[in-house]
């Protein structure tokens, strides 16, 4: 074997070790004596090392890369990024003594860029969040590296059949409870390949849950779904970090939805307060908004005298967001004041 397949071989050994000593995420079951008879849970993808379901991403992303002979020994790898997904490929980079840089606008949190910086990763920040693709392009070319390209890759870099990928993990970790097979699966789409992945495997499976996907304001997705226009470009970016989208990203799969739902910023911001209550610890926004659809099927199920169960995903932990989302000045300032009618909305 060559020293160039010898190093893609031990690279890959390194990322399946990493994996071994990982424990899978819970799946948490909110307590919610309101709606008895439905029953709600939450994938915590918090708990992986780097904070997000994006760890799961990374490390598909790079195993995708290496099988396919795009990443080698010295390649320096770019990705466009608003942050989480940067933050995981930094972690694996590192774990492979690879350079790593990351390409996002100059508004992302600093306590992402830190988390970046603490695992080697170089930070390349552009003026608006539109600039990121072309810029990770430019950068790849000068550097002679590779462009990771979450935005296309991240649907076909997951297996969805099964092996551990996180559908696999949810129905298993489902199958004590009184409602197994869940009614719903709702979730948000920043590149859509969790969506992706839960989809197809619910309909490998033939499961009858429905896959359900939230959409923030300023997001193409939701009417790219009822539309299919693919030119469809929003001129502002989406304020919940993590989902929503300017443009229909090539990684999006709506042919594998079911349906789904537009959610204001304000109820998604008060969902994520709510919540954080519940559970004593700080969630990130996207994870509200995944909550405001769990909340609105779970009182049309409620409405209709059905029972079942619900299963969401908890994104990421808070702590990132302590002087956006978690700052008072800062919800009013960019998203308004959370009326006591959305607050209400959330007590079933
Ligand atoms: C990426 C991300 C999502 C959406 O997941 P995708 O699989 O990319 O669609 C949701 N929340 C957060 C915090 C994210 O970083």
């Amino acid at each position: 074997m060559s020293s160039q397949r010898q190093w893609v071989v031990s690279a890959i050994a390194k990322i399946q070790a990493d994996f071994q000593r990982s424990a899978d995420t819970h799946l948490i079951k909110l307590d919610l004596p309101q709606l008895s008879g439905i029953d709600i849970y939450l994938k915590d993808e918090s708990t992986h090392p780097t904070g997000s379901l994006k760890h799961r991403l990374a490390r598909s992303l790079f195993l995708y890369a290496l099988c396919n002979g795009k990443i080698k020994e010295n390649t320096v790898v770019v990705e466009a990024s608003s942050g989480s997904t940067a933050i995981s490929e930094a972690y694996f980079s590192r774990l492979l003594g690879l350079r790593f840089i990351a390409v996002m606008a100059k508004s992302t949190s600093i306590q992402k860029i830190n988390e970046i910086k603490r695992y080697g990763g170089e930070c390349f920040l552009v003026d608006s969040t539109d600039l990121i693709y072309a810029e990770s392009e430019r950068l790849t070319k000068e550097l002679n590296g590779y462009y990771m390209d979450q935005f296309t890759n991240a649907e076909r870099a997951t297996d969805w059949r099964g092996n551990n990928n996180i559908a696999d993990s949810i129905f298993e970790q489902m199958l004590n409870e009184p409602y197994p097979i869940p009614t719903h699966i709702v979730m948000s789409a920043g590149t859509g390949g969790t969506s992706a992945t839960i989809g197809r495997y619910i309909r490998y499976h033939q499961l009858t849950t429905e896959l359900t996907v939230v959409d923030p304001e300023n997001s193409v997705f939701y009417d790219y779904f009822f539309s299919n226009n693919k030119d469809l470009i929003s001129q502002k970016s989406s304020l919940i970090e993590g989902i929503g989208r300017p443009r229909v990203e090539p990684s999006f799969i709506a042919s594998v939805i079911d349906n789904m739902m537009k959610v204001d910023n304000k109820d998604s911001i008060a969902a994520m307060q709510w919540l954080a209550e519940l559970l004593g610890r700080k969630v990130g926004a996207s994870t509200g908004t995944n909550m405001v659809g769990v909340l609105k099927l779970a009182k049309q199920m409620h409405e209709k005298g059905q029972k079942g169960s619900i299963v969401t995903l908890l994104c990421d932990r808070g702590e990132r967001y302590a002087n956006s989302y978690y700052d008072a000045q800062w919800v009013m300032d960019n998203i308004g004041e959370i009326s006591q009618q959305q607050k209400i909305l959330l007590t079933i």
